[in-house]
């Protein structure tokens, strides 16, 4: 589908259109589920901030359901007190966007706005997201780092740098020079990657606290 020039550049419209498959899904949660947020999930954060934090996407019962991203699903529940441990928020996570939780020198983003069937989004709609992780990044102009939660975020944001994949490929604890960032990797903070132990809170907090060990 053509992109419509009226959109936003930095942030895209509430129906935004350019990925039909998520457009017609957003479309039927929002018959099924009139409360719900339901639409592009803008970052959340300071703008100032040194630190970027990139996920894949809305989490259906998450931050399609409350519209702040890693709010009201279990991966918000471990990256939220993991940013809360390392000063990186503050206040009290209730996993809603009205319990007051502010974030202190980080923003949190997506690779890809709004919800994906299955939690998977397909190749052509991560490119085609892209450009408004893009505006993200460029809208953060004391950006030091970026933590890449998961491989396609990782990926995402390579290519939204103008990095290759194969210069930096993506190991969790793994920490790249991307020109004056640096770019660090986790697996993503899942239920099911916590469920299985790929990830585990120690192993998510020592991202965290490497991090904040490098902006001081
Ligand atoms: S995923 Fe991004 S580009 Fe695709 S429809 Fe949603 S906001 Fe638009």
């Amino acid at each position: 589908m053509a992109r419509t020039a009226a959109l936003s550049p930095a942030e895209p419209d509430r129906n935004c259109p350019l990925c039909p498959r998520l457009a017609d899904f957003r479309a039927q949660i929002r018959a099924r589920e009139p409360d719900w947020f339901n639409s592009p999930v803008p970052p959340f954060g300071d703008r100032a901030g040194q630190l970027l934090i990139v996920g894949l996407a809305p989490g259906m019962q998450g931050a399609n359901r409350t519209g702040r991203p890693f709010t009201g699903d279990y991966a918000g529940d471990l990256l939220y007190a993991t940013l809360l441990e390392y000063g990186f928020a503050k206040g009290v996570y209730q996993a809603r966007p009205d319990d007051g939780l502010r974030l202190v020198d980080c923003r949190i983003g997506n690779a890809v706005h709004c919800v994906p069937p299955q939690n998977k989004p397909l190749p052509a709609e991560i490119n085609t997201c892209r450009q408004f992780l893009i505006a993200t990044i460029a809208g953060m102009p004391e950006l030091r780092a970026i933590v890449a939660l998961g491989r396609i975020a990782h990926e995402s944001t390579l290519k939204a740098l103008g990095l290759r994949a194969a210069a930096a490929p993506f190991a969790h604890g793994a920490i790249h020079q991307a020109g004056a960032l640096k770019l660090y990797d986790s697996y993503h903070c899942s239920r099911y990657n916590t469920n299985t132990r790929v990830l585990t809170p120690q192993m998510f907090r020592a991202v965290f606290a490497k991090v904040r060990a490098d902006l001081g």
